[in-house]
């Protein structure tokens, strides 16, 4: 289906599309078939970060005293051309990143409405005023950029996560350096394509591939950078955080270890339903993905046999293929960690119940497949149940009351989501009180977030500082300055 003779895709600095000072490439491949290269990537070099940097810091006081309307046309402009190339970009993701297409379908119109929400929600911001003793004397807030945004994304939302990064950083007028994951280069690099074709002004976005050994620590350290908008793993925000200096605003959006706690009068079926949904699809590598359910003992049985019953039922396959539901992990580094911690879960004691080793027959050779793996006897205290695995694996923890499963659920480093499955009114309320994570939710998976409501996590899945998507979203990329005018 695809071609081997991959084109070579350049940085963009200053409006122009460049090759790397040092001319070294690296290759993006596809997860579903690693003997074919998706595209060929500059491995960038410090001297490209500084470049970048000093044109998003040249660009700032110009697209800052841009009128804001001109700023919102571009977004506009840019969901319009990403909607436009709908089924072209659809198709580079599920082949750069392994997702099923209509997966990336919706990846996609879903970037090109976050563009268009912030074009607009982005032009509604307001100060206040103070009242004060003085009658010849007003004094208020206004909302100000912060300058040169460093904008630092994952792989397993390419599109997405970047857009609603990028989109308040631009429209709030501050200028945009921007580093994607070394696995989904392209599909990242058809963002700034969307913005170029919108028009937008030579360094206000720029975009510097290459991997993270290699510039991460001159990107983030930059004296030029104000602010850093990061989503990754833990231990690479924790990094970052410590790297960044004391004028640089930094918004962390990390790992999770997400729990389904299902009650006693939970409907079982939609239980399992929501651990499928929440579990499986997007191959486990979503970070607010279902990986500890916890179960009341006395359906704990009944909820098992159900989940292995529709398990089996998934389809493993590449991505465009009809009907498939579990695609291929996004990368041989992602491959091997998930069978480590499927292995690791066997040494400690836990029963894999079903599925967890790697597809090898004809049809899957050559990509990085996996069957989504379900471990029971689970004790909270090992390593499977305790640390993110970002990967098809589910672990069945038992509990006997409300107030042990809230103490298992809650005793992890991480909470970005958790859901609970119950009829009883009362104790999803106690439930939301309880629970140690950002997105809390009833009878529904713990993936997913709207585009227009606020997303971020607690404890170590968040620098817990400022929020993510939604109105609240723009507040990371201004800050108040306050005016007292005598008069
Ligand atoms: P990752 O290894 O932490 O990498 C994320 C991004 O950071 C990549 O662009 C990576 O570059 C870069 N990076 C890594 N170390 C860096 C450093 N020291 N300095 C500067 N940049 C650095 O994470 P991943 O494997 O791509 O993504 C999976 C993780 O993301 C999971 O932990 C998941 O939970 C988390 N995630 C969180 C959210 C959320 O909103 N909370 C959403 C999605 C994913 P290279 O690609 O070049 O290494």
């Amino acid at each position: 289906m695809f071609t081997t003779n991959a084109t070579v895709f350049k940085n963009y600095i200053n409006g122009e599309w460049v090759r790397s000072s040092g001319d070294h490439n690296f290759q993006s491949v596809n997860p579903a078939n690693k003997k074919d290269i998706v595209g060929v990537f500059q491995a960038s070099n410090r001297q490209d970060v500084d470049r970048a940097m000093e044109a998003a810091r040249q660009a700032f006081p110009i697209w800052a005293n841009t009128p804001l309307s001109k700023r919102a046309d571009v977004l506009l402009k840019a969901a319009d051309y990403l909607e436009e190339n709908l089924e072209t970009f659809a198709t580079e993701l599920t082949r750069e990143e392994g997702k099923t297409i209509g997966n990336s379908r919706n990846e996609i119109l879903r970037s090109a409405k976050t563009f268009r929400f912030y074009a607009v929600e982005g032009q509604t911001i307001t100060g206040e005023t103070f009242p004060n003793d003085d009658p010849e004397m007003s004094v208020s807030t206004e909302r100000v950029p912060l300058g040169v945004v460093a904008v630092i994304t994952p792989w397993n939302f390419p599109v997405s996560i970047p857009a609603r990064k990028i989109a308040p950083a631009l429209i709030t007028g501050n200028t945009v350096v921007f580093k994607p994951s070394s696995d989904t280069p392209l599909i990242a690099c058809r963002i700034i394509e969307a913005l170029h074709h919108a028009g937008i002004p030579k360094g206000v976005i720029n975009f510097v591939t290459g991997s993270a050994s290699e510039i991460g620590d001159s990107l983030v350290a930059h004296p030029a950078i104000r602010a850093i908008t990061f989503t990754g793993s833990t231990s690479a925000g924790v990094h970052i955080h410590k790297m960044a200096s004391l004028t640089t605003r930094t918004q962390m959006e990390l790992g999770g270890k997400n729990p389904l706690i299902v009650m006693d009068d939970a409907d079982v079926a939609l239980a399992v339903k929501l651990t499928i949904k929440g579990g499986f699809s997007l191959t486990g590598q979503a970070c607010t993905g279902t990986s500890r359910v916890i179960v009341m003992e006395r359906i704990k049985e009944s909820y098992t046999r159900q989940l292995i019953e529709a398990t089996r039922r998934l389809k493993i396959g590449d991505g465009f293929t009809e009907g498939v539901d579990i695609g291929p992990l996004a990368n041989e580094k992602q491959l091997n960690n998930v069978l480590k911690y499927i292995q690791m879960g066997e040494e400690e004691g836990a029963q894999l119940i079903y599925g967890g080793k790697r597809l090898i027959n004809e049809e899957y050779r050559d990509g990085f497949y996996i069957e989504p793996a379900i471990f029971t006897d689970v004790d909270p205290v090992m390593r499977i149940a305790r640390e993110e695995i970002f990967g098809p694996v589910i672990a069945v923890i038992g509990a006997r009351t409300y107030d042990e499963a809230i103490k298992i659920a809650n005793d992890v480093d991480y909470g970005l989501s958790a859901a609970m499955v119950t009829n009883n009114l009362a104790v999803a309320e106690k439930f939301k009180k309880d629970i140690d994570a950002g997105t809390v939710k009833i009878n529904r998976t713990t993936t997913g977030n709207l585009m227009n409501a606020p997303f971020g996590g607690l404890k170590k899945s968040s620098t817990s500082t400022f929020r993510e998507s939604g109105r609240i979203g723009l507040d990371f990329f201004t800050q108040l300055k306050t005016i007292y005018t005598g008069y």
